[in-house]
């Protein structure tokens, strides 16, 4: 059997499709569009990259888009009154500090200091408590949880009373998933185990998994023997594992491969996300999601 596979990519194109047309919408009857805004604090290439990307999707999706870009050894105080100014800005609905910070920056003070209203990443306590009560309470589900969410609800897998196996435990991924599966609503209402490095035999678990969701960082963790015939395979990681060159640049790449051995998986697994072209590009997609969640919230428009 060869698994059905399901692209990041693909959906990607249909989601922005649908926030552009939204904006445009919301500009015709309200005359605004949502501002985001990305904080880099220095020079990190892969930094540099991603906030790169963020900017050039919030373009072509229609919003008002800033990229504030700030020395390496900016104090804690003035970083902490940038925030500050965006958070009292109207015209900002999203603001995203890129991670890691410098050392000398203590990064939950910072990520506390956005205002929860404009916390488009969902990264704030408050966001965080919102997602454990769920329903409506929810405002900003992390971006990659709700992408891989949202790419099991467009690959039309059943999740009510399904088995979910999360593999990792971190707060950006395993924790906030395995609470968003197991909530009332669609695309939820599973059952789910949580694993991490100290449960015992992690085979057995993850066999038993409707829908496997690895997040741990281990290139080819998962072993084709530990999948269910006919799951769902959702595979987050993303590992380096060497360098080649690009056929279509002639720059150097880095070989990217996930946490699960996908040749092998491809053959037992009812569905299964590539690496990379999975889960990766619904991050920023979902933050675009948030970030226009954020202005219809502020407008009152559903
Ligand atoms: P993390 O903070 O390092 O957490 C990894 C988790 O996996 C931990 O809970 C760890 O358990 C568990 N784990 C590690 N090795 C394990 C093993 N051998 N058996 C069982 N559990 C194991 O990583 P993360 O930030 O969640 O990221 C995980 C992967 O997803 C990485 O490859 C990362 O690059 C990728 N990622 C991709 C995206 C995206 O595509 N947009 C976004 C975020 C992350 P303990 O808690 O016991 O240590």
């Amino acid at each position: 059997m060869s698994a059905k596979l399901i692209k990041g990519t693909v959906i990607r194109e249909e989601i922005l499709e649908e926030i552009t047309k939204e904006v445009a919408k919301i500009k015709e009857t309200h005359g605004v569009v949502p501002g985001l805004v990305t904080i880099l604090i220095g020079e990190s290439p892969a930094s540099i990259s991603y906030v790169t990307l963020k900017i050039k999707t919030a373009h072509r999706v229609g919003f008002t888009e800033i990229q504030d870009s700030q020395p390496v050894d900016i104090s804690e105080e003035d970083l902490l009154a940038l925030i500050e100014k965006y958070n009292n800005d109207d015209s900002i609905n999203g603001i995203l500090v890129q991670l890691p910070l410098p050392k000398h920056i203590d990064e939950k003070k910072v990520l506390n200091t956005i205002d929860p209203d404009k916390d488009v990443d969902g990264f704030h306590p408050v966001n965080v408590g919102r997602l454990m009560i769920g329903g409506d309470e929810v405002k900003f589900p992390p971006c990659t949880p709700a992408g891989i969410q949202e790419m099991i609800i467009r690959a039309g897998v059943e999740t009510s009373g399904a088995e979910v196996v999360v593999v990792g435990r971190s707060n950006i991924v395993g924790k906030p998933i395995a609470n968003m599966m197991f909530q009332k609503g669609p695309g939820a209402n599973a059952t789910v185990t949580v694993v991490h490095t100290r449960t015992k035999n992690l085979a057995s678990h993850c066999k038993r998994a409707d829908i496997l969701i690895v997040a741990a960082g281990v290139p080819d963790l998962v072993k084709p023997e530990w999948i269910k015939p006919g799951a769902c395979v959702i595979d987050v990681g993303v590992n380096r594992v060497g360098e080649k060159i690009s056929e279509k640049t002639g720059k150097k790449i880095a070989v990217l491969k996930g946490d699960v051995d996908f040749d092998a998986a491809k053959e037992i697994a009812g569905s299964i996300t590539p690496v990379p072209g999975g889960v990766g590009p619904m991050t920023i997609t979902m933050l675009m999601k948030n970030t226009l969640k954020s202005l219809k919230s502020k407008l009152k428009i559903a």
